[in-house]
């Protein structure tokens, strides 16, 4: 990962992919407002990639917490500069110039392509626990990707030291991810346990078959670092993190 001052990128892509880690406190994800924040996202891009802004789409997720994946094809964009997939929370398509946002405030985002695909998906505790990381490989596999040419980043989110959890989700993870309970939480202090996100994916993403060269995972934890937004440290939404992929 890679700072470059207002957005950090992942250098792990290739030429033709493009892919940015940044926080806006200005825009709104209230279906009103998205004409605006996919404007804002396409002069993003277009300044930074150098290329016209009119050539760019932006698909929304109405992010729910769930495993739902769907596949953006040019059917599916329409004539519009914007779309949004009702209760998704991962994408997948082959399409140039079309923009795969997530929005996340303490989050784990994942940005993920392949030779001809890319994806992106959101995640919290509960995305996590249902394995959305390997299910997004595994569906990259279906439409042809090999597994030795996906290359996945981890965008920033809460880390195991601000990310304590109760008794009851701690038991719920350590019965289904009995193997990964050494690793997967951190003793923040006698009475609290932090679950370790980042290091969660990782195995997910290992477990689906990418070796650890293939995935960019440099931790940036939201709730301590104050260049990002993060809900449970600011209890509000006015700031947030914006992770998006496109194929250029
Ligand atoms: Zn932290």
């Amino acid at each position: 990962m890679v700072d470059n001052q207002s957005y950090f990128v992942s250098d792990l892509f290739p030429d033709n992919v493009f892919t940015a880690f940044l926080t806006v406190k200005t825009v709104s994800f209230t279906n009103k407002s998205l004409k605006k924040t996919a404007e804002k996202i396409k002069d993003f891009v277009s300044r930074t990639v150098d290329k016209p802004k009119d050539l760019f789409k932006v698909v929304f997720m109405d992010q729910r917490h769930t495993t739902n994946t769907a596949v953006v094809t040019k059917d599916l964009l329409l004539n519009s500069d914007f779309t949004v997939l009702d209760s998704t929370d991962a994408v997948i398509t082959n399409l140039k110039n079309t923009i795969l946002v997530a929005k996340t405030a303490d989050c784990l985002p994942v940005v993920y392509a392949g030779l001809k695909f890319i994806a992106i998906s959101h995640q919290g505790w509960i995305g996590s626990f249902a394995n959305l990381a390997e299910k997004v490989i595994l569906k990259l596999q279906l439409v042809k990707e090999r597994l030795t040419d996906i290359r996945v980043a981890i965008g920033p989110h809460i880390g195991a030291c601000c990310y304590s959890i109760d008794k009851n989700r701690q038991s719920l993870f350590r019965l289904v991810y009995k193997q990964w309970q050494e690793s997967i939480f951190v003793k923040l202090d006698n009475s609290t346990t932090g679950l370790n996100l980042l290091r969660l994916n990782l195995l997910q993403c290992q477990q689906a078959g990418l070796s650890l060269d293939q995935i960019d995972s440099r931790l940036f934890c939201t709730a301590c670092d104050t260049r990002f937004a993060s809900y449970r440290r600011d209890k509000t939404l006015d700031k947030q993190n914006i992770s998006l992929i496109l194929k250029l």
